[in-house]
């Protein structure tokens, strides 16, 4: 079923970004070729509230795939951008806001105890790849298939099956022996991690992995891996990068880090951060142990340097934004994502469809499958087309899912009763809609 919505302006605009833009989008998954339709051009946003140009409003569950914690335009961040930008946009030198930004991580995080402000969260893994082979002057990386850690060359690796398997390159244009360099391993194996370890333990720089992954949908550790992590890094000496760019600060005030709490016992080396603590402007970071961190430049012989880093408008509002994020609004993330999901999963229940509510802190996402997921081969054999048909059904109500049935769903502490209302009252028809077998495919 489709609801009338008017989407002319939206698919004007795609239709001429396509000429001066390949695909028309920035980035790959807003282009909706996972689910099909037009992706709408959003003019404005408020609160939870997202509004596009032909003027149809959504309640938002992207959320900037993140960094909007506390919803769209929130007047503290307004504030505290509004007043940096009136001091200048950039200027190249030292100034004040990015040691508070650090300060403000190195204080919630506690094994980081320096960090380097960098502009994205491609560049923050990058980098610390690059500290890792440097500080162990071993070259190769272990990662997990479904992890993804932005579009850095030796992370574009997808796992072949089996163990330790040298993987090939997931993207036209990465090097063989960029690629060669990375072992991807399925996540949650402590098997496979043991044996990739055991053939080539000491040319290991580092094994990099999302806290709680998030970008196969929400796949969280199992117990104990996190700490096997740990344990076989230490015993043959590689370092231990947790990648926080979407965990961090979001599922708690420590990211997933201070959420699964066993601090002493599993502390990574490194960690990487972005999404929240830039506040929806562009900064991320890396960081750890101060005698890691004292290897890179100007101290040390690891290079690194941006133009933009640290840049006083982005860590203004990654500051006002962080400092505004409180135990409530952490409490309200968790009532907020349970009431959505419970609702979600008893309207699929009852319209008979097979489907995984899955949980790290407040992310989650629902797997169209009837089995629980714990790596990427499990990931892939959901119901896409289920999902496809239910991200529709939703979007024609008003609601703007993740347009992949491979994300995370996310909440604000913007998303107040009328946002949930309006949520909760579209699960029904989009439940039936994947259900129904026999509607128009949309893909
Ligand atoms: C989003 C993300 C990245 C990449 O960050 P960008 O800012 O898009 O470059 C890296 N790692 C994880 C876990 C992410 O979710």
């Amino acid at each position: 079923m489709r609801m009338s919505q008017n989407t002319s302006t939206s698919q004007a605009l795609l239709d001429h970004a396509r000429s001066v833009t390949p695909g028309g989008v920035n980035s790959p998954v807003r282009a909706f070729r996972a689910v099909g339709g037009t992706p709408r051009f959003i003019r404005e946003a408020k609160g939870p509230w997202l509004t596009d140009v032909d003027g149809n409003r959504y309640v938002d569950l992207i959320c900037s795939w993140g960094p909007m914690i506390l919803g769209h335009a929130d007047p503290r961040v307004m504030d505290a951008v509004q007043q940096a930008a009136s001091r200048g946009f950039s200027f190249g030198t030292p100034s004040e806001n990015e040691v508070a930004l650090a300060t403000e991580i190195v204080s919630r995080v506690e094994p980081v105890e320096q960090v380097r402000l960098v502009s994205s969260g491609t560049e923050a893994t990058m980098s610390a790849i690059r500290l890792a082979r440097g500080a162990t002057q071993r070259s190769k990386i272990v990662k997990f298939a479904g992890c993804y850690h932005g579009h850095v060359d030796a992370l574009l690796a997808f796992a072949g099956s089996g163990l330790a398997t040298f993987a090939l390159p997931d993207s036209a244009g990465v090097p063989a022996s960029s690629a060669g360099e990375t072992i991807v391993l399925p996540y949650n194996d402590v098997d496979a991690l043991d044996a990739a370890f055991a053939e080539h333990g000491d040319e290991v720089a580092a094994v990099i992995t999302e806290a709680s992954p998030g970008n196969m949908g929400v796949v969280p550790p199992v117990p104990g891996f996190t700490k096997a992590l740990r344990d076989i890094t230490t015993k043959h000496g590689a370092l231990l990068i947790s990648d926080e760019v979407m965990t961090g600060f979001r599922c708690s005030a420590a990211g997933w880090f201070g959420h699964e709490g066993q601090q002493g016992e599993t502390a990574p080396d490194l960690f990487t951060f972005g999404k929240v603590m830039g506040g929806g402007f562009p900064a991320a970071a890396f960081g750890g142990r101060r005698d890691l961190m004292e290897l890179l430049a100007p101290d040390g012989p690891v290079y690194q340097a941006g133009t933009l880093a640290g840049n006083p408008i982005a860590t203004a509002a990654g500051l006002a934004t962080l400092q505004a994020c409180t135990p409530e609004v952490y409490a309200h993330l968790d009532r907020v994502a349970h009431t959505i999901a419970d609702a979600a999963s008893s309207e699929l229940m009852k319209a008979g469809v097979p489907h995984q509510v899955q949980w790290a802190s407040s992310m989650f996402s629902i797997f169209f499958t009837d089995e629980a997921v714990t790596n990427y081969d499990g990931a892939k054999k959901q119901d896409i087309h289920a999902f496809a048909r239910f991200f529709d059904a939703m979007l024609a109500q008003g609601v703007h899912l993740p347009p992949s049935s491979f994300e995370a769903w996310f909440v604000s502490a913007s998303h107040d009763d009328e946002a949930v209302a309006h949520i909760v009252e579209a699960l029904p028809t989009a439940a039936r809609a994947a259900a129904s077998t026999d509607s128009a495919a949309t893909l």
